[in-house]
């Protein structure tokens, strides 16, 4: 009783992405929508197979309010594609979400911005701060396009470590980078990384969230490397608290070793006041 593609009825494109086409499904034994990722393998490396198959087993016992569920994965041999198989969130990305706030000439208020906070914050600790055991995992694509919102207004952080393929002489490294405005210094100058990155760029998706546009923007990967070195953003409107700029300011410390965990962010950010706050 292994499932297959046959067991769900496709509903329509939602988007394409760098590993594939995400669809809208239904899953025929009980109607529940969901979504799924079709990713080809046949051109990837058996590297990068190995690491996509690894990573989805990961990914698959996360279970958290704030990330995207997943469900399973599906391997048409035949076809060389495997489907991942996960919650669907109806209400598109933060990507999206700030566009249409720029659009509309609004921005959010303090308050707004500490709510989003506080679920990325509590879906990373989610992630780093793992039971005796269990290996950490670390996000390594953080940006407003992997962090979807549901029905709620709450997010969901996506697209887990898919991000760990993009290896050097990967196909996919060549053809599917965007612009890596929320990488860290030292994914941005190739170095050995850590879940200190995710803090990074859990600290450009803040800074854009009050902002409406990334930290470090520049018009080709040179520039933006070094104002990425350098560490230096357009400073905070000064509509919003300091304690929120200082926090932002910490996440975006160039020297990872002098950047907060995630247990310290939620510290700083008296989380567990807030959460019962915006409940
Ligand atoms: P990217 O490589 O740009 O991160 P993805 O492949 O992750 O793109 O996603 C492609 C599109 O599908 C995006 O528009 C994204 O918002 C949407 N999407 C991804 N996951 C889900 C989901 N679980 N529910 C609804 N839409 C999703
Ligand atoms: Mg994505």
């Amino acid at each position: 009783n292994t499932i297959c593609v046959d067991d769900y009825t496709v509903v329509g494109l939602i988007g394409s992405g760098s590993f594939g086409k995400v669809y809208k499904i239904i899953r025929k034994s009980d109607g529940k929508v969901l979504v799924w990722k079709e990713i080809h393998y046949g051109s990837m490396t058996d590297k990068e197979k190995q690491l996509l198959v690894g990573e989805v087993n990961i990914i698959k016992d996360l279970r958290h309010a704030f990330i995207v569920r997943y469900y399973d994965r599906i391997i048409d041999r035949e076809n060389k594609k495997i489907y991942i198989i996960m919650e669907y969130c109806p209400c598109g990305d933060l990507s999206n979400f700030v566009k249409k706030l720029k659009k509309d000439k609004k921005s959010l208020d303090e308050e707004q911005v500490w709510r989003i906070f506080c679920q990325l914050a509590m879906a990373l600790k989610e992630c780093h701060v793992r039971k005796e055991g269990s290996p950490k995992i670390i996000h390594r694509d953080i940006k407003p396009g992997n962090i979807m919102l549901d029905d709620n207004h709450d997010v969901k952080l996506g697209d887990f470590g898919l991000a760990r393929m993009l290896g050097e002489d990967s196909h996919y490294a060549k053809t599917n980078v965007g612009t890596p405005y929320y990488m860290s210094p030292e994914q941005i100058n190739e170095k050995a990384y850590d879940e200190k990155s995710d803090i990074w760029s859990l600290g450009c998706v803040i800074y854009e969230l009050c902002m409406l546009s990334p930290p470090f923007e520049a018009m080709n990967h040179l520039s933006l490397a070094q104002k990425i070195n350098k560490g230096q953003y357009p400073a905070v409107s000064s509509k919003y608290t300091r304690v929120l700029s200082d926090l932002i300011r910490s996440m975006l410390t160039v020297d990872s070793s002098r950047r907060p965990s995630v247990d310290e962010i939620c510290v700083s950010a008296n989380i567990v006041h807030r959460i019962k706050d915006t409940q």
